[in-house]
């Protein structure tokens, strides 16, 4: 689960040149998005687990939790890092080979984990921080620390177990919880008149290629994900109401997506309210329809 800054900055890179800042935002969550992908490959055949992915609480200040697997009254947490290298940690400081210094990696960690058993006080909680990269190996005397060589015994120790209702009923409770968007959250919006338009595929972020020619739907070049007309259309207004943070026009629907203006406003008609008549309506997304959060990993 993408946060509202991760997502903006992830839908704003090929449409513009990024400032510096948000140039290394971005490749810290692709560098993250990639980390948990390899995590979830291991654990793909893993059936019928209460899981959580990306959550973000607010526990005496925000608190955020990559992965959390509830299984017979018991929760754990992986929290993921895709660091390259060899590390060393020593009083809870990482450094690499090169003399970098990582910073709070373990104080983060930790305090997530006091947090976690504070609010789940009936569950016992085992935390694990794993560095998923499999050119990483760290020196460590603490022993919740796990590379990737390390993982497969953990998917037989989640596929020996499984999850009661009461697990489930945790994970809903706690996803309930989750915090849409951060208190803390700052996007530094770029002219969205200056954006290359297009819509770009909800897997893996690059642009559909070819507009939609009249087909039933249009296909991913890369990831070979698929999309029906309307579902098109509905994406289409997802991503400029991110990037545009404003209302927005049946034309400019039409001219992102590539579809004719007749068939975008049927669509913008059923999921948005509309402001103004005739040329210059304007829409934004009801409630009920605006994304909560942002799945790039399925
Ligand atoms: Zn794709």
């Amino acid at each position: 689960m993408l946060n509202f800054s991760e997502a903006y900055i992830l839908h704003v890179n090929d449409r513009i040149h990024l400032n510096e800042s948000d140039a290394v935002q971005l490749s810290n969550v692709q560098n993250g998005i990639t980390g948990e992908k390899l995590f979830l490959e291991f654990f793909d055949g893993l059936k019928a687990v209460a899981m959580i992915h990306g959550l973000r609480l607010d526990i005496k200040g925000e608190v955020q939790y990559d992965f959390l697997f509830i299984q017979e009254g018991e929760v754990y947490h992986y929290e993921i890092k895709n660091y390259q290298g060899q590390l060393e940690e020593r009083n809870g400081l990482v450094k690499n080979q090169h003399g970098y210094i990582y910073k709070n990696i373990f104080q983060q960690f930790d305090r997530a984990n006091v947090l976690l058993e504070q609010i789940l006080n009936e569950y016992r909680v085992e935390s694990y921080i794993v560095f998923i990269n499999p050119s990483c190996t760290i020196k460590t005397d603490r022993r919740d620390v796990l590379e990737y060589q390390d993982l497969k015994q953990r998917v037989e120790f989640h596929q020996a177990k499984k999850s009661t209702s009461h697990d489930f009923e945790l994970a809903k409770l706690l996803k309930s919880h989750h915090l849409h968007r951060s208190k803390y959250e700052r996007i530094h919006y770029y002219d969205f008149d200056q954006l290359s338009p297009g819509v770009k595929c909800p897997e893996c972020m690059r642009f559909f290629e070819d507009c939609y020619g009249g087909r039933d739907y249009v296909k991913c070049s890369y990831c070979h994900h698929k999309m029906r007309k309307q579902e098109l259309i509905f994406e289409t207004i997802k991503q400029v109401e991110l990037l545009k943070n404003d209302y927005y026009t049946a034309l400019e629907i039409s001219k992102w997506s590539g579809i004719s203006k007749r068939t975008v406003h049927k669509v913008l008609n059923h999921y948005c309210d509309s402001f103004g008549s005739n040329r210059a309506t304007r829409y934004v997304l009801r409630d009920e329809f605006r994304p909560k959060i942002f799945n790039t990993i399925k």
